[in-house]
């Protein structure tokens, strides 16, 4: 166990127990294991899926003392819902095996983070496609718990998106205005850029009014109720296990990020996909680089409460082209194999996507407010995090590639 941790205005951290619903996807997985890595912090882990922590998990990891993992789902879990109810009334350690008794079990020392049923739908292919399970699972189903945190004083970190801020201003100058090149038209701050979302007929925005509208709750009970609460906008974190290789750890039809399609195409040595042409710009960071400003947000409430923070980094900007084209490289490097002789083909957003999808045309975040809070900095660059991920994905994938693209097709 890690002792002698201090904040940043330098007094003992105190260990608590962290509560983290959605513990097991991505962002849960790499924030559980530098949690049971480099602190001393317990971990409540509730998900549906415990797949990406199974190795934290395991009778003889290190830490199987500081993880718990509760499968329950909060959309359709009547149990949540209940012991939302009965907890005003209800001893604390009445109901060990569910969530809400374990919320109040840590009384105190509880720090609730929540990604908020990170089965939840975070994948834009899904936002045009399933609106309505999307809007359901990133609002309604996260409902419950911000009222839960609020009416029983536990801090709440939420995770929301850089999504909710739709597009820039400068993408409705006209393409040769000079404006287009000055920071105040595209540069994504906090507390001041507006949120622009397309048209309503346009469903790729349900996802980004879903989370604005469950941010301003979040704010709305800080100011109204008290509520301690930070909330967190990822700009395209990246990095191993994000999504999955569709046919391989997921549905052969799903369409995942932009990582997880590209790897995939490399994988199988198809052409990289570019969505009306790879025009969209924007800045990726590593998931190692990410999970440090939460950690910081974790370990540092006073500095942390009642913010919403940008973290990306603003120097990883490409253009989706340029992304496919520094990712056929590095998958080159770390594989060995040569790169295809067409390394990507157009496609329109249509035929890719489906009806109702828009995108975002930039996204750079505004560093100025973690910087002073927390003073955290990205330090990956693009290529190395790539070169890390991709290095990953071949280790993980290839094999299971190769094997089920060799496999006779059923005539
Ligand atoms: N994209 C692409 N080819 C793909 C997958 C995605 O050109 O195979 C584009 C997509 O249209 C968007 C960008 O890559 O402009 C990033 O998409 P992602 O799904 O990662 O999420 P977003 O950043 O839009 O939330």
């Amino acid at each position: 166990m890690a002792t002698g941790r201090v904040d940043l205005d330098g007094n003992p951290i105190k260990p608590v127990t962290i509560c983290m619903i959605g513990a097991g996807g991505f962002i849960g997985s790499h924030l559980c294991e530098k949690l049971l890595e480099v602190t001393p912090h317990k971990v409540l882990a509730v998900d549906v899926y415990n797949d990406k922590i199974k190795h934290l998990l395991e009778p003889s990891s290190l830490w199987g003392d500081r993880i718990q993992f509760h499968r329950l789902n909060i959309k359709n879990d009547s149990r949540l819902e209940g012991l939302i109810r009965m907890a005003d009334l209800v001893s604390i350690l009445a109901f060990l095996a569910l969530i809400s008794a374990f919320l109040f079990d840590f009384g105190g020392d509880l720090c609730s983070i929540t990604t908020v049923n990170l089965a939840a739908i975070c994948t834009p292919a899904d936002y045009n496609t399933r609106p309505l399970d999307t809007i359901y699972s990133n609002f309604i189903d996260a409902l419950p718990v911000v009222k839960y945190c609020s009416e029983n004083g536990k801090r709440l970190i939420h995770f929301s998106t850089c999504e909710v801020y739709g597009k820039t201003i400068g993408y409705f100058l006209p393409k040769d205005s000079p404006l287009r090149q000055d920071p105040d038209y595209y540069l994504l701050k906090e507390d001041a850029s507006p949120c622009i979302f397309g048209p309503i007929e346009k469903q790729r925005w349900s996802y980004a009014c879903a989370k604005q509208l469950i941010e301003r709750l979040i704010y709305a009970e800080g100011a109204e109720n008290g509520l301690e609460f930070t909330i967190v906008r990822p700009f395209n974190w990246i990095g191993p296990r994000m999504d999955f290789i569709p046919g391989i750890d997921g549905p052969s039809e799903g369409v995942p990020r932009v990582l997880a399609c590209f790897s995939n195409n490399l994988l199988r040595r198809e052409p990289l996909k570019l969505v009306d042409g790879g025009e969209a710009q924007r800045t990726f960071v590593y998931i190692k680089d990410a999970i440090e400003a939460v950690l910081l947000m974790i370990e540092n409430p006073a500095r942390a409460n009642g913010h919403i923070f940008n973290v990306g980094n603003p120097s990883n900007e490409v253009t989706v082209r340029q992304l496919a084209e520094m990712m056929t490289q590095v998958y080159t490097k770390v594989s060995g194999e040569p790169p295809v002789d067409t390394p990507t083909i157009d496609i329109s957003s249509q035929e890719f996507y489906g009806e109702g999808y828009d995108d975002s045309d930039k996204r750079i975040p505004d560093m100025t407010i973690i910087n002073r809070q927390l003073g955290w900095n990205p330090k990956t660059s693009l290529w190395d995090l790539l070169e890390s991920t991709l290095t990953y994905q071949h280790r993980t994938y290839a094999e299971a590639v190769k094997k089920a693209t060799s496999k006779p097709v059923a005539s």
